[in-house]
């Protein structure tokens, strides 16, 4: 018998209504009918058994059974910071970050940083690690929030242990292999960084890293550092 069903539901009660997306997914998609198992989660940590008790016009209602807390999500307290890519690269990063177990994420706008963003676009993303939790079992979903400029960026990490910054023209950096704690990491975009931007970290005390002796894509790169990231961590394997 395959694993029940999961559903993101911000408010979670002992009769949770299921309406809009998640209503169309579970009905026409999943087929669900009254009595099917469904887990519930709310982002917080928890998950929630629950049995279809109801289906309405445009609405189900799970009762839910019991509460657990998760131990698929990470105890590293991962932040992934991410220039703006064009097209829907910065899905892909957002999604692959989901899965690798980030808790935060952010989206930052830099000097050669072409790609833009908007409400509608910032909201698709959080709808893609809202999907991603989801599908890899998590039962947090990081929230992505986007800054206008990288200075701001980079502040939002205060406090991080390791505060790491990947940067294309080091020709050796001073590693990930001995950081312990949570972490911030920081990929530019496919414009990469300025010399500028990366004396503005070191000043605000980010540490330098290579990803190499090759020049990686953005993408590559966020996926390829949070992987070392959290296998270091222990949180891979
Ligand atoms: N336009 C830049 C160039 O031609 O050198 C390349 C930027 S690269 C596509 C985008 C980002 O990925 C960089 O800003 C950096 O954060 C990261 N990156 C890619 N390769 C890297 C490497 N070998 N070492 C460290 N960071 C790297």
């Amino acid at each position: 018998m395959s694993a029940p069903k999961r559903f993101f539901i911000p408010n979670i009660t002992e009769e949770t209504v299921l309406s809009g997306d998640e209503f169309r997914h579970a009905k026409n998609a999943l087929r669900l009918a009254e009595g099917d198992e469904v887990t519930l989660f709310d982002g917080s940590g928890a998950e929630y058994a629950a049995l279809i008790s109801r289906v309405e016009k445009g609405r189900m209602i799970a009762h839910v059974l019991n509460r657990s807390v998760s131990d698929k999500d990470p105890k590293t307290d991962a932040y992934l910071l991410i220039g703006a890519l064009k097209g829907d690269k910065t899905e892909l990063v957002v999604q692959k970050a989901t899965e690798l177990g980030a808790r935060r994420i952010g989206v930052f706008s830099s000097r050669y940083c072409s790609a833009y963003m908007n409400e509608n676009k910032l909201e698709r993303l959080n709808r893609v690690a809202h999907e991603a939790a989801k599908q890899c079992l998590r039962a947090t979903v990081p929230e992505v929030k986007y800054f206008c400029d990288l200075e701001s960026a980079l502040r939002s990490a205060d406090g991080y242990d390791n505060r790491l910054f990947a940067c294309e023209f080091l020709e050796s950096g001073e590693g990930i292999a001995a950081s312990k704690g949570s972490f911030a990491l920081v990929v530019g975009s496919e414009g990469g960084f300025s010399r500028e931007e990366y004396e503005l970290a070191r000043e605000l005390g980010f540490r330098g890293v290579s990803l190499g002796k090759r020049i990686l894509r953005a993408e590559t790169a966020a996926i390829a550092f949070l992987s070392v990231a959290m296998f270091v961590a222990g949180e891979l394997g």
